[in-house]
């Protein structure tokens, strides 16, 4: 018998995780490997930010914090969901965590009992399924095809509740697919729900400044205030502000479920550093002109993948209305042959081509619960972006 816990098995490591280490050290190993897996800006985190840390730990801010972030934070937290998203929350409905992914991961924890379910939209972020099942959860995947935008329609939705559904996962614009749902199929969820009194919605807004054209964010509870004491709002500073490595999520939502995320955060990590929660309060509080110049970069990187990827044999792709991601369909490859006579069977077959014909790392796309797809993200240089897209065509073109 392992001497590993049975409930490691029923998990995956993260595939964006491991994807992205993997290439890191084949880059360190000397091969020449552009890198598409890491969901991170490129980005420097602005400066203001950075000299707000430098400030807090020259000023002694070292200790430390409250399980649920500090009050200033929080304070800044609930300015911005009632600036952006018409949001009223108070201070100790917010529970601050080490990114987004430790505030899903408490937030499941304190709810879910064996067998309670969670459906889950697919493709979904890698972590959804998985924190579920180490919550002892059910996870209900619900798969969303690419012809329907990627998006779970009301009756899909309606059809994936049971008695023991727990939450729905909202992720929009969505990670992997940039997808991002309007108002109104916001609100056609919304109506199912209502229908549901059991049902609660997470919904990880992460993406939310991250948006492209003529596209409008809008939140659940926001679109539907009936839904608000049954809705936790989650978000962080990773993307946007390009704080990834600074770890800072957060979530609001019901005063009860919040204090048992916050029960959860003192066994575990205490709270995020006290550092990095000096820095978002100067983050959230500051001046936001630089997302709107990164968004406009962003835009022409998404542009330029979508047209490139436009000409390579057996690729199909959608333009995404957000986030830094495009998902390609690379089901008119799979069938055929590599040039050194291997069968291409899967989409991670097609990715594992990519890395070893091309150097071209990418996340397959059954990680994230649709296949055949593959995952690439745009937040990388343009002459990087402009090299492995020829590197794709050239790797498709190669295919028989
Ligand atoms: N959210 C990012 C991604 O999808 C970061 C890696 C992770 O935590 O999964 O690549």
């Amino acid at each position: 018998m392992s001497f590993i816990a049975a409930r490691l098995s029923r998990i995956q490591p993260s595939a964006t995780i491991g994807v992205n280490t993997k290439a890191g050290e084949l880059k360190r190993a000397g091969r020449d490997v552009i890198g598409l897996a890491a969901g991170e800006p490129d980005f420097d985190t602005p400066a203001h930010i950075v000299r707000a840390a430098e400030k807090a730990m020259a000023e002694g801010k070292t200790r430390y914090a409250p399980a649920a972030g500090i009050i200033e934070l929080r304070e800044a937290i609930c300015a911005k969901l009632e600036r952006d998203n018409e949001l009223v929350y108070t201070p100790d409905q917010i529970t601050v965590g080490c990114g987004g992914k430790q505030t899903i991961f408490n937030a499941l924890m304190a709810s879910l009992d064996p067998g309670d379910e969670v459906v889950i939209p697919a493709p979904y972020w890698v972590s959804y399924t998985d924190i579920t099942l180490l919550a002892e959860g059910t996870p209900v995947v619900v798969e969303c095809p690419a012809a329907r935008g990627f998006k779970i329609t009301p009756d899909q939705l309606d059809k994936a509740i049971t008695k023991k559904t727990k939450w729905l996962m909202l992720n929009s614009p969505n990670n992997p697919t940039g997808s991002g749902y309007t108002r109104q199929e916001i609100a056609g969820l919304a109506e199912v729900l209502m229908r549901h009194p059991h049902v609660w919605v997470m919904t990880d807004d992460m993406y939310e400044f991250i948006t492209y054209d003529d596209y409008a964010f809008s939140t659940i509870a926001q679109v539907e205030p009936a839904l608000f004491d049954r809705t936790l709002t989650l978000n962080g500073l990773s993307k946007a502000y390009c704080m990834t490595g600074w770890r800072v999520g957060y979530a609001a939502g019901p005063i009860e479920l919040i204090k048992a995320m916050n029960k959860i955060q003192t066994q575990s990590t205490t709270s995020t550093s006290t550092i990095s929660q000096w820095a978002a309060v100067t983050a959230l509080n500051g001046e936001h002109g630089f997302i709107a110049e990164h968004n406009k970069i962003f835009k022409e990187r998404r542009d330029l993948v979508i047209s490139m990827l436009g000409q390579a044999k057996g690729i199909e792709c959608l333009t995404p209305e957000g986030a830094f991601y495009v998902y390609p369909s690379c089901a008119g490859c799979i069938g055929k042959t590599t040039p050194e006579g291997k069968k291409i069977a899967s989409d991670e077959d097609f990715v594992t081509y990519l890395l070893d014909a091309e150097g071209v790392a990418c996340v397959h796309g059954a990680a994230f619960g649709l296949s055949p797809y593959f995952r690439i993200s745009f937040a990388t240089s343009t002459e990087l972006l402009e090299e492995a897209s020829r590197r794709i065509q050239r790797a498709c073109a190669a295919l028989s």
